[in-house]
């Protein structure tokens, strides 16, 4: 209070100082294109394209890395998502979650791009092959996991994208969820969202009902974390790949692997196999995670206890 006092004093004796010359910008969400500094890109998927910039305001190469995240095409439709993606952001803080850091608008213009904290690891799709993880260290990420997505189930969202690719990595011991391009907030007393809109999807990572019926619920969003737990135990390698797995599967080659014949599978009880080594305990929670019935699968609460035990 003094340091205000003061500094009002001085600005009354000299008048041409203006606060806002003298005070920082008092809102730290809002970062100004200017001292956006491009550093390189990060990558990208369908709606995004995530780019690593120095915030550098002071311009002496001592600015923060954050991670921006802009649109690739701007029409009207994906406009209305990409403000929902925002403001989801915005409300969500679990140590398993990307963190929000502010906006950046284009003068004049209505486009504005996501600030995030840089990840300095990338997803785990990019991080996976390159370390040799062992069991324990897996156990621990999907653990982490779990608890990002309790923490969004509880805020009634489901993610309707949770993939290695979407899972962030900080350091070595730490993961957070990331792209919630697809969430979707459930109203108190319903169950499920049904999706309207066309378009391809992430269907390997999807369950019965999700490509049967567009029905995405809480219990959907633990069938891909199924599939995210395969792909970690499998270090995301290639040959291994949900798509590669269920390609095997079907007998006639020249079959189109398409929606029909992968429902087609899953309908037969086909489920992705057991990754080598895979705990037997693990094994089975991840055939929980697939099971046909959605009300038979854990929720999210039920799988931290049970990677506690396991992971005793
Ligand atoms: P999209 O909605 O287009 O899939 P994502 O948010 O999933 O976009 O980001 C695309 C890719 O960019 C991710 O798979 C990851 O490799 C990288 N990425 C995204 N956010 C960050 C971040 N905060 N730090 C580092 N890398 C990131
Ligand atoms: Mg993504």
């Amino acid at each position: 209070l003094t340091v205000l006092r003061e500094l009002t004093d001085i600005i009354i004796k000299n008048p041409d100082i203006s606060p806002s010359e003298t005070l920082p910008d008092s809102d730290p969400s809002v970062f100004h294109k200017r001292y956006l500094k491009k550093m390189r890109d990060l990558g990208e998927g369908h709606f995004g394209k995530v780019t690593l910039y120095q915030y550098d305001p002071a311009n002496d190469g001592t600015g923060e890395r954050v991670a921006v995240k802009a649109l690739k095409q701007e029409n009207s439709q994906v406009l209305e998502g990409w403000m929902k993606e925002i403001d989801i952001l915005k409300s969500l803080y679990h140590s398993n979650i990307v963190k929000y850091k502010g906006c950046c608008t284009e003068l004049g213009g209505q486009v504005v791009q996501l600030i995030m904290e840089y990840l300095p690891l990338g997803s785990l799709k990019e991080y996976l092959p390159k370390c040799n993880l062992g069991r324990p260290h897996s156990l621990m990420f999907a653990h982490q996991i779990c608890q990002g997505m309790e923490y969004l189930h509880s805020k009634r969202y489901i993610h309707r994208d949770l993939a290695a690719r979407n899972v962030l990595v900080e350091n070595e011991s730490l993961v957070k969820i990331g792209d919630f391009g697809l969430t979707k907030y459930i109203p108190e007393g319903d169950i499920y969202y049904r999706v309207r809109e066309e378009g391809d999807s992430p269907v390997f990572w999807y369950a019965l009902e999700c490509l049967k019926e567009n029905k995405f619920s809480f219990a959907s969003d633990v069938w891909s974390f199924g599939v995210t737990l395969y792909e970690i135990l499998t270090c995301c390698v290639h040959r291994q790949s949900p798509q590669e797995k269920f390609r095997e599967m079907t007998q006639d080659t020249r079959e189109q692997m398409t929606v029909v014949v992968l429902i087609k599978l899953l309908e037969k009880q086909h489920r992705l196999p057991a990754p080598k080594n895979c705990p037997h305990e693990v094994k089975i929670l991840m055939e929980q995670c697939w099971a046909a019935d959605s009300a038979q699968r854990p929720s999210f609460k039920t799988l931290i206890e049970k990677f506690e035990a396991i992971r005793q």
